[in-house]
């Protein structure tokens, strides 16, 4: 099979992303690599398309034991066979690993740095062929990153024990000069084909909001937010527990993680999260690295981290999976309080001379007062992170807060009442079309014959033109306050129930409205939509495995619109590989069937 047979047949996918093609090429002719790519650009089929390609099992070295089960889990949907070496297994399971790939069953195996020099491990490598050796996030080789890791120095030493040297491959998403030189000299790449592709995350929204009460401005978010799952970030644990208990006593879909809770209470908060159980995680940056979780539609920070580098990397956590999200940082001057109090008490780090530590916190100290005009001057913020990383920018980027001309939210309760009462009124028995008519005041021949002008909401809005009246609907379609029923009945969702009664206000961001989005929610067939993610969660469940893991996001709404009637259409659609088609195809395509059967029949 060759590189596009793999992409295709495994992954799903017709072409290769910018950079990977690049370094997949240069890795099956034998070279190292390292690629510096954003979260999302696709790194790991960098590795993975040329480990199913090559003889003999491709090591991945990864930070995170915890994540490994995950991707372990995720290959395995795709019909890969991985494995992971760490200390979550016994011995007799550690032993079975060994034997298996002994005999040849993996094509993947994740490995801890820690694990690298132990003596079983060492034994191990020696009696197998290790054809590549792949370090991901490699920026934790470099005391000049922000996730440093001693034992990531180990690495050049057990590449040095092995029988033949592999192709070595690192990654990572975010590199300075000096922490890309550390990756290429700590590690001992020889001769790396460099590639970094472009920072800029297209999908991402940036917004910075300086509010009074954060905790306010979060609900409000979160309340625009919700139905999506989304990352909040504090700074410390303490927030994360105030925060978590706050917005749980409140009824907010959400869990928590932070590096004081119990190994078990981190692994059960994180699967929830990843298995769509609950919306939303509160948690420090100890959350996040090597999470592939695809959908996450937003990203905020409840206090402002201590780099530029950080803050990409964790608001890059939003949107793996292309859709658009959105990256909000909530900044206070007491968040500047809190990074200098972290750089003056660092941790231990037997490794720096005092000379080297104190220019690590002048260096430290230079990178958070970059952070600091980003979260208070910046002019385009997309530029201004773009430009960080050395990468020259054009013009505005039209897709940030400062772009957008700073208004960044407004208040949209009172026209959400008039049209969610104007929905009730007319006991969710008429469209769009006519529900504008109403809240304008037009006297049409059917508002007329149907009595419609005699109702409370008729004319409630007749001071806003049509165009707007109607973006406010869509806007509330497009966040599940209302939906459209098959004939094109608007009805009200239970949400609306706070809204008109309970005094819950809801926001609309006015830029966002304007914002380009491919699946306008008139497309989507929102029951099949509903039919078909709950037939994934099914699935998922069967497996063990978080509900994109069976398909993406992408790809459930993609049929919700397309309705594909036959295995051919079907695999038109990005993201279904030939063994998700094998697996699951039957099934999708008989629900889309029945469905449509069903809604022939009431039409
Ligand atoms: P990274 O490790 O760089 O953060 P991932 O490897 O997790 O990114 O990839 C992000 C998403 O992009 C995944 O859902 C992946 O399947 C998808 N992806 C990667 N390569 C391609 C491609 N060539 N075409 C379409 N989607 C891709």
């Amino acid at each position: 099979m060759n590189k596009f047979e793999v992409l295709n047949k495994y992954f799903g996918y017709s072409e290769f992303r910018r950079g990977q093609e690049e370094l997949i090429d240069a890795i099956l002719n034998g070279r190292d690599v390292m690629g510096i790519m954003p979260t999302g650009a696709g790194k790991s089929i960098c590795f993975q398309v040329p480990a199913l390609m090559l003889e003999g099992i491709t090591l991945v070295i990864s930070p995170l034991i915890s994540l490994m089960k995950d991707q372990v889990n995720a290959l395995s949907q795709l019909g890969i066979r991985s494995a992971y070496i760490n200390a979550s297994l016994s011995e007799k399971q550690l032993n079975t690993v060994y034997d298996k790939a002994q005999a040849g069953r993996y094509k993947i195996i994740y490995v801890a740095p820690e694990r690298l020099l132990t003596p079983v491990f060492k034994e191990f490598c020696r009696k197998v062929r290790i054809s590549m050796l792949c370090i991901d996030e490699a920026h934790c080789v470099s005391h000049w990153g922000h996730d440093f890791r001693t034992a990531y120095l180990d690495i050049s030493e057990f590449i040095s024990l092995l029988p033949e040297r592999p192709v070595v491959t690192a990654f990572t998403a975010t590199a300075t000069q000096r922490v890309r030189d550390d990756i290429e000299n700590l590690i001992g790449l020889e001769n790396p084909l460099k590639v970094v592709t472009g920072f800029d995350r297209e999908n991402l929204y940036f917004e910075v909001v300086r509010p009074k009460v954060k905790l306010v401005a979060l609900r409000r978010y979160l309340d625009l937010y919700s139905g999506r799952s989304g990352i909040v970030y504090c700074s410390s644990r303490k927030n994360v527990d105030e925060l978590y208990e706050t917005l749980r006593k409140e009824k907010y879909s959400v869990t928590r993680y932070h590096a004081g809770l119990t190994k078990q209470e981190r692994k059960l908060n994180q699967d929830m999260f990843i298995g769509d159980e609950r919306e939303i995680i509160i948690a420090t940056n100890a959350f996040g690295m090597g999470i592939d979780k695809s959908n996450v539609s937003f990203v905020i920070h409840y206090n402002m981290p201590g780099d530029i580098e950080s803050y990409y990397q964790e608001a890059g956590r939003a949107g793996r999976d292309g859709n658009e999200a959105d990256c909000v940082l909530l900044y206070s001057a007491s968040d500047i309080r809190m990074q200098k109090y972290f750089i003056d008490n660092p941790e231990e780090n037997p490794c720096l001379s005092d000379e080297e530590i104190e220019t690590l916190r002048q260096l430290r100290l230079q990178k958070l007062e970059k952070m600091i005009y980003y979260s208070t001057k910046a002019s385009c913020l997309r530029n201004y992170i773009l430009a960080y990383f050395g990468e020259r920018t054009k013009g505005k980027c039209n897709r940030c807060s400062v772009c957008n001309g700073n208004e960044m939210s407004i208040d949209v309760t009172v026209p959400a009442q008039k049209i969610f009462s104007c929905i009730k009124r007319v006991r969710e028995c008429e469209g769009k079309r006519v529900i504008i008519d109403i809240l304008k005041g037009n006297e049409t021949e059917y508002i007329l014959s149907k009595n419609y002008n005699l109702l409370k909401t008729f004319g409630a809005m007749s001071d806003s033109a049509e165009s707007e009246i109607e973006k406010h609907i869509d806007h509330f379609l497009k966040f599940a306050y209302i939906s459209e029923k098959r004939t094109g009945s608007l009805y009200l969702e239970e949400k609306c129930g706070d809204i008109l009664w309970n005094g819950k206000r809801v926001r609309k961001f006015a830029e966002k409205t304007e914002r380009s989005s491919s699946n306008t929610s008139q497309d989507v067939d929102i029951r099949l939509l509903l039919r078909l993610k709950t037939l994934r969660k099914l699935l998922a469940h069967k497996s063990g495995v978080p509900d994109y893991s069976v398909l993406t996001d992408y790809a459930v709404v993609k049929m919700a619109i397309d309705k594909p009637k036959t295995m051919e259409q079907l695999r038109k659609i990005e993201g279904i590989s030939e063994h998700k088609l094998n697996k699951f195809g039957t099934v999708f395509l008989k629900e889309i069937v029945r469905h449509c059967g069903e809604n022939i029949e009431k039409d």
